[in-house]
């Protein structure tokens, strides 16, 4: 990739950090697009070897078309940290024992890119960093650069982990009691099994991270959120008691000009973009439910098969996503051996690997999503205006879930009151039965009253998010905002 230092002088010069995993390189990229159309901006982003090539081709044609926009490449260091080689994202991990040394690999960029820093006539403007990399806030004070944070969540998150922390409700109950999360605009009730990591693991390295995370959190600029304030104004509201500067720039897919962004999201889609709008084009418009896990998630095959099962049940159009990982042969045996796929032909569509998530949530073809609650998932389907039915694994998504269900009414849960535990989903067994998901898609289907109004919500909710991005709607006023304070900042270098 090429590096390009042209910039024009009073153009601001934004220095993206991402972290290594799809869900936060796809809405960095996004947020680089929409910081680059905005005008007067010029974004260099960090990158690796294997991320540029799997992610760059996001940017391909926007570079082309001129916006100013370039890859930094750093050589990464798989063998130093027992990396298997060409390892430089969560999803490639063989296995999450692994995670710490990831995140070492990441860590030892920051020498590489201080001397980047240092070799250029003017230092940028901003850091724009992941929340999850620590070493951006020594860069960014070594240089006296404001730096953004960047988590990939939203503000009804950061108001539950909040208080959590400072009331510690949690140690006070029992393992499955459900409490309620104190001082919150709405009557969240969660239980202890269904908190992200950071309340329940009792060890000393997640204890220490988290202080480091919390005192780099204080020290940041700002942040910018993916979400827009209409969807959780209130969170927003409260959040911006807590901290100075924040900045809801999302939907930050919204940021797609046209379809064949769309299809250029992250991995090369698995299904040809004509076969994939063919397969939707021929199906009554409503009817498809749309069943995708994210990008981390490793679902036990036995607990997959629970999902193909009810997928089969619901005797409606569907398109699973079955994402190549470990124990892939398992579940390919139930699909294509056992029968699964030939019993299903005539109105299933089984993507293996990469769906063109975007796309096929555009399409009016698509009546419900079945999401694990990732938050750009929970986004896209939002500003789709498609209703969710809400199966969250891990960490944040019990609170998306709640915000979905709860809050916006937009979806059905299938009611898990348990996290499975990322790298030992075989302890976490089968956590959802058929039943359980039947129900729920059954709901989110149903042509009643019931449904009507609640796919009349959603539809309502993706006017409100693409409002928010055109001219004059509250994200693109909060990318101008931010991009003045920084010019502000700047200016008193
Ligand atoms: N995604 C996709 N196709 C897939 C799986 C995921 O395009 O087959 C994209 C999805 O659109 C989203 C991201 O990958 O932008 C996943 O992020 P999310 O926060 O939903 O979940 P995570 O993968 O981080 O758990």
């Amino acid at each position: 990739m090429a590096l390009d230092e042209s910039q024009e002088p009073n153009q601001l010069h934004f220095l993206f950090v991402p972290m290594g995993s799809p869900g936060h390189y796809i809405p960095t990229i996004d947020m680089a697009k929409l910081l680059a159309q905005h005008g007067g901006v010029r974004v260099s982003i960090v990158t690796t070897p294997v991320n540029a090539l799997r992610f760059g081709s996001i940017l391909d044609q926007p570079i082309q078309s001129g916006l100013p926009i370039s890859f930094l490449e750093f050589p990464f260091s798989y063998k130093e940290f027992g990396l298997p080689e060409g390892c430089e994202s969560i999803d490639d991990l063989p296995n999450m024992g692994l995670a710490g040394a990831l995140m070492q690999a990441y860590a030892s960029l920051q020498k590489q890119v201080e001397e980047y820093i240092e070799k250029l006539d003017r230092r940028p403007d901003c850091i724009l960093a992941d929340t999850f990399l620590l070493w951006p806030s020594e860069t960014a004070k070594k240089f006296r650069i404001p730096r953004v944070m960047f988590d990939g969540m939203n503000c009804i998150t950061q108001m539950c982990n909040h208080v959590l922390y400072l009331s510690k409700v949690y140690e006070t109950v029992g393992e499955s009691e459900s409490f309620v999360l104190p001082g919150l605009p709405d009557r969240i009730e969660l239980r202890r099994t269904q908190l992200p990591f950071a309340f329940t693991l009792n060890n000393k390295t997640m204890s220490e991270f988290n202080e480091k995370l919390r005192v780099s959190e204080a020290e940041a600029y700002g942040v910018v959120v993916n979400s827009f304030e209409e969807l959780e104004q209130d969170y927003v509201d409260e959040y911006q008691k807590v901290r100075d500067k924040v900045y809801c720039i999302g939907p930050l897919s919204l940021c797609q000009k046209d379809e064949s962004e769309n299809i250029q999201r992250g991995n090369k889609s698995s299904i040809n973009k004509h076969e994939c709008i063919k397969w939707l084009d021929s199906r009554e418009n409503g009817s498809v439910i749309y069943a995708c896990l994210g990008s981390i998630s490793r679902i036990e095959p036995a607990q997959l098969i629970e999902l193909g099962l009810a997928l089969e049940a619901s005797k409606r159009p569907f398109i699973w996503v079955v994402r190549a990982g470990h124990k892939t042969e398992k579940i390919e045996k139930w699909i294509d051996e056992e029968g699964f796929e030939e019993r299903t032909k005539d109105r299933g569509l089984v993507i293996r690997g990469w769906a063109p998530q975007l796309l096929v949530l555009s399409h009016p073809a698509i009546g419900g999503f079945l999401t694990h609650c990732g938050w750009n998932s929970t986004l896209e389907g939002i500003s789709a205006g498609v209703p969710l039915v809400t199966w969250p694994q891990f960490q944040e998504q019990f609170y998306n879930e709640k915000l979905v269900v709860q809050v916006l009414r937009t979806g059905v849960s299938v009611g898990v009151t348990k996290t499975v535990f990322w790298g030992n989903e075989v302890e976490s067994g089968v956590v959802v039965k058929s039943d359980e998901f039947i129900k729920a898609i059954e709901m989110i289907m149903e042509k009643g009253i019931e449904g009507d109004e609640r796919r009349k919500r959603a539809k309502q909710l993706s006017k409100i998010a693409n409002k928010a991005l055109e001219e004059g709607g509250s994200s693109q006023r909060n990318i101008t905002r931010l991009i003045q304070d920084i010019r502000i900042q700047s200016s008193f270098k």
